[in-house]
């Protein structure tokens, strides 16, 4: 090997395991988690896995930006617009029941904020399928498994500009699938989809756009590989019980 490409390699090997030494550094711990059941509107949680957990159906460089930019945003501008008023000691829920009282920059934020943390937990790197109980609602409701998936994803498909889709439960326990807009979500006043939501998908451009591009249909393929389907089929035994 000549002496100039050999230390090239060595170079680039060097860099290599800087980089990797500084990924590892930078991977969120040490932080209070927060669960959907009891959410802490006062908390920014931790990712619940490392940002190349999801590769390669969704990259390691789009979770650190997606959860540590977006995300944190949305949390620190929905604190600020809570800061002094009589939200602050308030749930989450009782804040979506009345936003359309609240503002929009709590409307935005406060979604923005809640709809990561509940997509974070909805997605795990080994995904086993949903519980039986689960299985034959969604096959009573949407005909069968396949075809639930085919509605959710049409939805997320086609939902215009940046949203969410979801598997939510109404109010007489039925289960369904619709999406909203912006940071929209079925828990909110001003949503025309309301319920409680099992399942959801962040279908706006910095969720998939560094690796997927254009391609937003192959991001929502790329997601059925990565549901939590241990989680989901919580929060529905939760939801109907
Ligand atoms: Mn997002």
């Amino acid at each position: 090997m000549e002496r100039k490409v050999f230390l090239k390699n060595m170079g680039l090997g060097i860099m290599g395991f800087l980089y990797a030494a500084k990924s590892f550094a930078e991977e969120p711990k040490n932080l209070k988690n927060n669960t959907m059941e009891k959410f802490d509107i006062h908390v920014f949680p931790a990712l619940p896995y490392a940002y190349d957990a999801l590769e390669p159906n969704i990259d390691a460089r789009t979770m650190e930006i997606h959860y540590d930019r977006h995300h944190r945003a949305y949390f620190n501008n929905f604190t600020a617009a809570i800061k002094g008023t009589n939200l602050e000691n308030s749930t989450i829920e009782q804040i979506f029941s009345k936003v359309s009282e609240a503002g929009d920059a709590v409307r935005n934020n406060g979604g923005g904020f809640y709809n990561h943390v509940f997509f974070w937990n909805n997605l795990a790197p080994k995904s086993a399928g949903p519980s039986a109980d689960l299985t034959t609602a969604l096959t009573r409701e949407f005909g069968s498994f396949e075809k639930f998936k085919e509605l959710f994803s049409n939805s997320a498909k086609t939902r215009f500009g940046s949203g969410w889709a979801w598997l939510y439960v109404t109010a007489d326990k039925k289960l369904a699938v619709g999406s909203t807009p912006n940071q929209d979500n079925p828990l909110m006043d001003v949503s025309p989809v309301r319920g409680t939501p099992l399942l959801t998908i962040d279908v706006w451009e910095h969720a998939y756009y560094l690796k997927y591009q254009n391609k937003r249909a192959d991001y929502v393929e790329a997601f059925w590989n990565v549901v939590n389907w241990e989680e989901v089929s919580k929060r529905f035994k939760e939801a109907v019980r």
